[in-house]
């Protein structure tokens, strides 16, 4: 596709800086307020407070190249935190499969961030092979609502989530993809249990949900019962999609070109030194070429059709170039590195290297680890058959 920015593309990024510099968060303000306050003006833009949402949800419609400026723009501003749970992976779904009342009753708390969600798919016997979940969904005798009984881990944000959306087991009769059920249910009420886990990088993000005679009205079900693989699928693709984070890898990794020319050696510095510099190209190329993979989804996307098969490329590939950041910073940070959770000291990047290094071992496995996602890629992509032998 053609990147080459015309003046209208150009005004467009003038206007995107514009907006960012002016909304940018002052020392002193009210944190909430500032977040609450610029989603709002960002929604009067037309839609610039979901941008990945189509027009007649209220996005903005922007060409390929205008998601492009933004991605780009992004990455650079300091911008309010938003979860991907309701607003990048449960409202697709909503527009694709829920019903008009769900889709009122639902998409306007998520395009507020008035509701945090949580995504309840992996349970403690079924991750790679999520189709085996085992969570039950029984429905009354009256037929107005289920009981749902298991476990789910490995939750982000349970312990701050308002509502869950939920893979169930109505029936284990058929092949297991057959018989898996959406629910959409509050996380606080009666047989709801959160417990923290913590994980390698010291931090409380995800937990384990236990879930004991939990009703759910049918009408929070998502689509048909027994057909919540293939709206669970396309979630996925969402997900994975949004986790390849390429535009903030090129900025993070223009700052570790930065942190390593810092680092003297020899008479130069680290950025001179031939064996470091060259696995610097070899992310930098990589990174490149996935970029232009993000370009193409990104004109897809923009084109109205939902992501495809090649949202596991740019997961695959994204959540590497990011360890392999994470990596090089601990390399440049050297002995230094190793201060992590102690006094600080060495130059001030190296203070978080090795928490970041630790963190980043998760990426290659939530949204579907690496090999989870070679496999799509040879089958859904490539189109290779599996050997019958
Ligand atoms: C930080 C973090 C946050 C998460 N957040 C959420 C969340 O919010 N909601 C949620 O539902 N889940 C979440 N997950 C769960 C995540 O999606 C799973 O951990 C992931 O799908 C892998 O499943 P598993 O942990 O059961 O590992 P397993 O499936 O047991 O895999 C173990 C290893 O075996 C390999 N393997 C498995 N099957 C195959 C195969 N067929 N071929 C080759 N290799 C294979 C895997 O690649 C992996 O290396 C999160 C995980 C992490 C680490």
């Amino acid at each position: 596709m053609d990147i080459e920015l015309s003046n209208e593309d150009l005004e467009f990024r003038n206007e995107v800086r514009a907006f960012f510099e002016e909304n940018a968060y002052k020392n002193g303000e009210d944190f909430n307020k500032w977040r609450m306050d610029w989603f709002a003006k960002a929604r009067e833009k037309g839609g610039w407070d979901v941008p990945k949402w189509p027009k007649e949800f209220g996005g903005p419609g922007w060409t390929p190249t205008q998601h492009y400026i933004w991605e780009q723009e992004t990455a650079t501003a300091n911008l309010p935190w938003d979860l991907p749970f309701g607003l990048g992976m449960l409202a697709p779904v909503l527009m694709a499969h829920g019903s008009k009342e769900q889709q009122d009753r639902f998409l306007p708390d998520i395009r507020d961030r008035k509701v945090n969600w949580c995504q309840g798919y992996s349970e403690p016997g079924a991750g790679s092979d999520l189709a085996g979940l085992k969570t039950k969904a029984e429905l009354s005798a009256d037929g107005t609502h289920y009981v749902v009984n298991g476990t789910k881990i490995w939750t982000t944000m349970a312990h701050i989530a308002d509502w869950i959306f939920c893979l169930t087991r109505t029936d284990d009769s058929g092949i297991k993809q057959q018989g898996i059920t959406f629910l959409l249910f509050p996380m606080k009420q009666e047989g709801i249990e959160v417990k923290p886990i913590i994980t390698l990088g010291g931090s409380h993000s995800v937990n384990t949900v236990f879930l004991t005679d939990v009703k759910v009205p049918v009408e929070n079900r998502i689509g048909e019962e027994g057909q919540g693989w293939t709206y669970a699928k396309g979630l996925l693709q969402h997900e994975r999609t949004g986790l390849a984070g390429i535009s903030r890898s090129l900025v993070a990794l223009e700052k570790l070109k930065e942190q390593a020319a810092s680092v003297p050696r020899g008479n130069a510095t680290l950025m001179d030194d031939p064996a470091f510099r060259g696995k610097i190209a070899e992310l930098e190329v990589d990174l490149w070429a996935t970029e232009y993979t993000e370009l193409r989804s990104l004109a897809s996307a923009a084109a109205g059709a939902a992501p495809g098969p090649e949202s596991s490329i740019l997961k695959l590939k994204g959540t590497e170039i990011q360890q392999r950041i994470q990596k090089l910073t601990v390399e440049a940070g050297g002995i230094y590195s190793a201060s992590w959770g102690a006094k600080p000291a060495g130059p001030a990047f190296a203070k978080n290297g090795m928490g970041g290094y630790m963190s980043s071992r998760a990426y290659t496995i939530y949204g579907g680890a690496s090999e989870v996602q070679k496999d799509v890629i040879a089958k859904n992509v490539l189109q290779i058959k599996r050997s019958s032998k």
